[in-house]
């Protein structure tokens, strides 16, 4: 639905693009290398989470860039930004997942998506998959490492898309003053804008305070395996070093007190002292030439060849019989005792203690200290199981390395240590073929050159991380729900009475008022609903007050065109009707009385002399005179069918219905004598009277219709009167008159 609106814009967009595409031009590069080079800077101190788990935070700016920019030029900003990872990660998978990440969401929003939405939806569809793959094929890091790697990615991606919508939200308007936006503006109604908002900012919140907590955490935890690891190195050296000194100590009174006995009796000395220091798996004494004298236990001897067996060419019998000191040997797998690593301990023995030193030695005595006893003997590191030990001799040979470890004894303990991360003391065991796995060590040495290593596994550190990092997406999944249902109640808590004013304000009012909002509402729509309320109780008054004003101007026009129209009709003079007039009345009558097969009477009067009058007295007087004549026919013929209208100069005529009793024609006669008997004042002092001809026409009206037919008979008789002197009436009354 919200495609078609943004199809437009992106047209209107393009057409403005074209119409000014120079200016446009500069600045959207300008943004991206800013925010490029921004992003960077902030990319080149990315923020330690754990051990060599960092968060990247500069990519906000590519975010911020697709908001404005189109694909190409955001790919050039996040290229940019990812630049410095290379160095600090140290292979160029960024440039590929986060290159792909800012096309992706820039194409998306130019489609008028969300930024978080489209950054979403690109980890989860290709950003999680592509890294797996690259991961996968590249390292051979363990699996877990694999997966906390994704969270982290994602986590991490959420996190700096939150901070970029924020920092758009908070400065966008800033910046959109100064640059016009390649993208869309996106439509919004209240409902998305509240989920957006309250996703977008609750994500940076909770994450970023995850983030803190995390970090904290693991520092402490961090500090917590450290120590545990030197208390661990020393303790543990130190018990070997015991174990093997009290070994030598015991080798060194066993000779002793050999020396002092017969030889008959060593068999039950040699037993004696084994029982006290069973570290040892074997005991044996050996005679001059190398023979075995007895050994303990005793069934040892019974499966060597009796006769032929000598140790004269052992290094513990020659170095102790020759050199007549006490002999600690390297660490051997013991030869024909077992295959266990061992190192012997020998010391001479001499015949009589009492005698000089100088005294050649008559025997050695051995015993074979068994180093995998350590296990036993460790129990510290055996009940911590978090803790794994190496122990290795002076040629960094494995003498004893927990089972888990999967190190052959004697083997070479090779390891290479993690440069990039060197404070934290990181190691992979180089074995081959094996997974290979990361600890966390510590390494000591002891005094007789073997040293001891002390590690935690890696992966241990990081399921604690984890399962931080997977709190933070559940507790993400579970605010996203309640987001959707908050900016829901929100939506309609607002949406509702402002929909509830809105109708009240087209259909309430009036006598009954209107109603208030029932529902809870903020205190500014309620000021807005008065306040519309009141402007359009205003507006119907006012337009109440404008159609009264309108009636009465429309009233009035109305009767200034009835007056108009009347003028039109009548004769300015003497106020009768005009000739125009006369000619629709005459037709009118005529038809009515032509229907009803009734006479009808036309009579022409005219002044007698007039013209001597005018010149006489002057035209005022003449037309005194007129207005007076006019005045009497009106008062004469009163009825609403008698015409009276003035023909011209000082001619008149009237046309009205006549009767068998001929009342029209005496009331001419009498017309004619009320003026004739009125007598004007003159300023000079003279009476002036004035007589006037009549001549009248009489027929069935239906005798013609054209006026002029009448008029013309009319005209003859007053010729007559006026022939026959004047002052008197002529009348013509056609014979077809009265058929009745
Ligand atoms: P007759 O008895 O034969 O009708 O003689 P008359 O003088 O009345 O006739 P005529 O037709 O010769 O003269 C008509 C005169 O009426 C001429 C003109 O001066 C006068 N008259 C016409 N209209 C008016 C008017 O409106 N006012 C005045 N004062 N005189 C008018
Ligand atoms: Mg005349
Ligand atoms: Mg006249």
């Amino acid at each position: 639905m919200a495609i078609a609106p943004i199809k437009i814009a992106l047209k209107l967009d393009n057409d403005h693009d074209i119409v000014k595409a120079k200016p446009s031009q500069t600045r959207p590069i300008l943004l991206a290398l800013a925010l490029g080079l921004v992003g960077a800077l902030l990319n080149s101190y990315p923020i330690e989470l754990a051990y060599s788990i960092f968060l990247v935070v500069g990519n906000l700016a590519f975010i911020i860039a697709a908001a404005y920019l189109r694909p190409a030029l955001t790919l050039l900003c996040a290229l940019l930004c990812v630049a410095p990872l290379l160095i600090i990660w140290g292979h160029p998978f960024g440039f590929l997942t986060f290159g792909c990440e800012a096309l992706f969401v820039s194409y998306l929003r130019g489609r008028g998506w969300y930024l978080p939405t489209a950054d979403f939806l690109y980890w989860l569809l290709i950003g999680m998959p592509l890294t797996a793959v690259l991961i996968k094929f590249t390292t051979t890091s363990a699996t877990e490492y694999l997966i906390f790697s994704l969270f982290k990615q994602s986590i991490n991606a959420i996190f700096y898309t939150a901070l970029a919508v924020i920092l758009i939200f908070v400065f966008g308007e800033k910046l959109s003053g100064w640059i016009k936006s390649q993208q869309p503006p996106l439509v919004k109604n209240l409902k998305q804008y509240l989920q957006y908002i309250l996703w977008v900012m609750s994500a940076f919140f909770v994450v970023g305070v995850c983030l803190f907590l995390s970090r904290s955490l693991t520092n402490i935890q961090e500090q917590q395996f450290k120590g545990k690891l030197d208390i661990s190195s020393q303790y543990v050296g130190r018990i070997i070093e015991k174990y093997v000194d009290e070994h030598k100590k015991a080798i060194a009174q066993v000779a002793y007190k050999l020396s002092a006995i017969e030889p008959s009796n060593y068999d039950d000395a040699l037993l004696e002292v084994h029982k006290i220091y069973p570290g040892f798996l074997t005991m044996l004494i050996a005679k001059q030439d190398g023979s075995l004298a007895t050994s303990s236990p005793s069934s040892l001897m019974a499966n060597l060849p009796k006769s032929s067996f000598s140790v004269a060419d052992r290094s513990y019998f020659s170095q102790a019989f020759f050199q007549q000191s006490l002999y600690v040997s390297s660490v051997f797998l013991g030869r024909g005792f077992g295959a266990d690593p061992i190192i012997a301990i020998s010391a001479p023995i001499y015949a009589n203690k009492n005698d000089s030193k100088n005294d050649k030695p008559i025997g050695i005595v051995e015993g074979s200290l068994n180093l995998n006893l350590f296990e036993q003997v460790n129990h510290y590191a055996a009940n911590d199981r978090e803790i794994d030990l190496v122990l290795t001799d002076e040629n960094d040979n494995v003498i004893y390395a927990e089972a888990s470890l999967a190190l052959a004894t004697l083997s070479k303990f090779n390891f290479s240590s993690d440069q990039v991360n060197a404070k934290h003391q990181l190691l992979t065991i180089d074995t081959y073929g094996a997974n290979k796995q990361r600890y966390l060590y510590r390494q000591s040495e002891l005094n007789n050159g073997w040293k001891i290593f002390v590690l935690i596994e890696h992966s241990q550190i990081l399921a604690l991380i984890e399962q931080q990092y997977l709190t933070i997406f559940i507790s993400l999944f579970v605010i996203f729900v309640l987001v959707i249902l908050l900016a829901n109640r929100f939506a309609s808590t607002l949406n509702r009475p402002l929909a509830f004013a809105l109708k009240e304000l087209a259909h309430g009012g009036g006598a009954s008022g209107y109603r208030a909002i029932p529902y809870v509402a903020p205190t500014e729509f309620l000021t807005l609903y008065d306040e519309l309320q009141q402007s359009k109780e205003y507006l119907l008054k006012q337009k109440s007050i404008l159609e009264e004003t309108v009636e009465k101007r429309t009233e009035e026009l109305n009767q200034a065109n009835t007056a108009l129209k009347k003028l039109a009709n009548k004769d300015s003079l003497t106020g009768l009707y005009n000739r125009r007039y006369l000619k629709n009345k005459f037709s009118e009558l005529q038809a009515i009385l032509a229907r009803n097969n009734a006479d009808m009477l036309v009579a022409m009067l005219d002044l007698d002399h007039f013209k001597k009058l005018n010149d006489k007295y002057g035209h005022l007087m003449g037309d005194h005179c007129l207005k007076y004549v006019a005045e009497v026919m009106k008062n004469k013929f009163l009825r609403r069918s008698d015409i009276v209208a003035r023909f011209g100069g000082e001619e008149f005529i009237i046309v009205a219905q006549h009767d068998e009793q001929g009342i029209m024609l005496e009331k001419l006669e009498e017309l004619r004598q009320e003026i004739a008997q009125h007598h004007f004042e003159h300023d000079s002092g003279d009476f002036i009277a004035v007589t006037i001809s009549i001549g009248v026409m009489m027929a069935n009206a239906a005798y013609s219709e054209k006026i002029t037919d009448w008029i013309t008979l009319a005209d003859e008789q007053l010729y007559q009167a006026k022939d026959n002197g004047r002052d008197q009436l002529s009348i013509n009354q056609l014979a077809h008159i009265a058929q009745k």
